[in-house]
């Protein structure tokens, strides 16, 4: 896309290589496409395309939007306290069965599974991880076999003790995006006989939910004449 851009529109490329530099006549400044490009954002904004997360808030406080200051605060505290404690609810139940991962990571997986029969996976090189995920068609271009370069490695041992012990790449490049096996690994994953939810990112795990939404320490607040003193405008 970008040599079909430079034939067609030579300023615009002119313009994307100077973006997001310190000082844009720099020559010898490395250019930024990070800053502008998901491709090269390394998985900061997990594939989200859209700021519809935080639209959804709009119509979440249409009632309260109208209200005075002081109401749309406590309307946005009672929302916060219930959302957080409901949710506090689910992933404790959840921790509670012992199941590893949400459900909704669950039923991913599963919808992955089902579709992943039809994946034909050619083992390259074992010992490198390589393996090719071949679909015998998709749905626009019939008759066309599609090829996925995978690797996959179960004793990946990471630099940064920081990252996941498990490494799973696409060509696809939604596990590297998302952290969740794309259908290409699971049928890998299934050809290996490997269990494939050794494979999310352990961001995701019911621990780390259970973490996120006990972070939160909510106390009911006192009436005004209990306020501590404030003298400002
Ligand atoms: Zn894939």
């Amino acid at each position: 896309m970008w040599n079909e851009l430079k034939k067609t529109n030579p300023k615009a490329i002119d313009y994307l290589e100077k973006c997001g530099k310190e000082n844009e006549t720099d020559g010898n400044e490395q250019w930024k496409p990070e800053r502008w490009a998901q491709t090269y954002d390394g998985g900061y904004r997990w594939r989200i395309m859209t700021s519809n997360g935080s639209e959804s808030l709009n119509s979440r406080y249409k009632a309260e939007r109208r209200l005075p200051v002081v109401g749309l605060v406590e309307g946005t505290w009672y929302k916060t306290v219930k959302w957080f404690n409901e949710r506090k609810q689910i992933t404790l139940a959840r921790q509670a069965e012992g199941e590893r991962w949400p459900k909704e990571i669950q039923l991913k997986l599963m919808k992955h599974t089902r579709k992943a029969a039809a994946i034909n996976v050619i083992t390259v090189d074992i010992e490198r991880g390589e393996f090719e995920a071949q679909l015998p068609f998709e749905k626009n271009d019939p008759g066309v076999t599609w090829k996925y370069q995978v690797f996959l490695k179960r004793d990946y041992q990471p630099r940064d003790p920081q990252l996941p012990s498990m490494c799973a790449w696409c060509k696809c490049r939604k596990p590297q995006l998302t952290g969740i096996p794309c259908l290409h690994v699971v049928a890998v994953c299934d050809h290996c006989r490997w269990d494939v939810s050794d494979f999310v990112d352990e961001r995701y795990s019911t621990e780390n939910m259970v973490k996120i939404w006990s972070t939160c320490d909510f106390h009911c607040y006192e009436d005004e004449d209990k306020w501590p003193r404030y003298d400002g405008l």
